[in-house]
């Protein structure tokens, strides 16, 4: 997607701290972290939030989900927690679905 900051990172197009990839998924350091340790994870499909999920979308988001303890694993987070905010009121300023995967310390508001 054209202007999306996150398949711009995905296409090696802007720089990121990637941790972690495969086929499905990208993960990276949040440039803002809101915890000791915040990576993003983001599917390599560009699907801008939860609201603008399909049921045909289950399959690409089972992936990013199952995706969340290799990137765990990868960071050294054992207990973390997961955020994933949906729309502007809930704090969403990238509209590429992500998964904010934090240490215990974090907490998004
Ligand atoms: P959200 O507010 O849930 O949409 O989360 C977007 C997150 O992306 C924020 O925590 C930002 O700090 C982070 N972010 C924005 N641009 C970049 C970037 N270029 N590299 C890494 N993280 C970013
Ligand atoms: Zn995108």
């Amino acid at each position: 997607m054209k202007d999306c900051i996150f398949c711009k990172i995905i296409n090696k197009q802007i720089p990121a701290k990637i941790v972690f990839e495969n086929e499905d998924v990208v993960a990276f350091h949040d440039i803002n972290p809101k915890a000791k340790v915040h990576v993003l994870i983001v599917p390599k499909e560009h699907r801008e939030g939860l609201s603008a999920l399909k049921k045909d979308d289950a399959l690409s988001v089972g992936k990013l989900m199952v995706n969340i303890p290799a990137v765990a694993k990868q960071v050294n987070l054992k207990d973390f927690r997961v955020v994933i905010n949906n729309g502007k009121e809930a704090g969403q300023t990238v509209f590429h679905l992500h998964v904010h995967l934090m240490s215990c310390d974090g907490l998004l508001a």
